[in-house]
C-alpha cells in the first residue's frame, strides 16, 4: 500500500475521519440512527459539544455518526480506526497488534484491543450497523460489512421476476 494513502488526512485527524465516515453512511445527510429521521437534524455548536454532535427534532435524541458502529463511545481517535482497519483488511497476511501498536502510536494494549474489535467485527459482520441496514462501507477500496448473501440476491431476484 503506497505511503501517500496513509498521508491521507482521514488517517491522520480525527475531524477529517468522522466526515469521511459521514460522507459513507450519510450520503444524503444525517440520519438519525434512533428514529430514522431525516428532515429534522441539526449539527449542535459550542464547545460542551463533542464535534459531530447532530440533534434529531423527531425524537429528541443526539446522535453522531458513530452510534451503532464498533467506533462508539471508543476514546481512540476515529482516524485511527481507520488507519487500523485500513491496514487490516489490506494486508493478505494480517497485521499483528505489535505492528498495530508502532504504526498508530497507540499503546499495545490499546492496539490489541482494536485488532481484537475489528477482526471479531469483521468476523461476526457485527461492523454492518455502520452501514445502515447491514450495507457496507467502503474505507478505502476495501468494504468492510455483512456481504449480502447469495440467498438475498436470490429473493431480490425472485421478486423481481
Ligand atoms: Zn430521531
Amino acid at each position: 500500500m503506497s505511503e501517500a494513502l496513509y498521508s491521507q488526512a482521514r488517517f491522520n485527524d480525527p475531524d477529517a475521519a468522522r466526515k469521511h465516515l459521514e460522507s459513507i453512511r450519510w450520503p444524503s445527510g444525517p440520519v438519525c440512527p434512533h428514529c430514522g429521521g431525516t428532515e429534522r437534524n441539526s449539527l449542535m455548536h459550542g464547545k460542551s459539544h463533542r464535534p459531530g454532535l447532530y440533534f434529531c427534532g423527531d425524537c429528541r435524541d443526539p446522535f453522531t455518526v458513530t452510534v451503532g458502529t464498533v467506533f462508539e463511545r471508543s476514546k481512540i481517535g476515529l482516524h485511527k480506526w481507520l488507519h487500523a482497519m485500513q491496514l487490516m483488511c489490506s494486508s493478505k497476511k494480517g497485521v499483528s497488534s505489535h505492528q498495530l501498536h508502532r504504526t498508530l502510536g497507540v499503546t499495545y494494549k490499546t492496539a490489541w484491543f482494536m485488532s481484537h474489535r475489528i477482526r471479531e467485527a469483521l468476523r461476526s459482520g457485527s461492523l454492518a450497523p455502520f452501514g445502515e441496514g447491514g450495507g457496507s462501507v467502503e474505507v478505502d477500496e476495501t468494504f468492510i460489512g455483512r456481504p449480502r448473501s447469495s440467498k438475498a440476491h436470490q429473493a431480490q431476484r425472485d421478486a423481481q421476476a
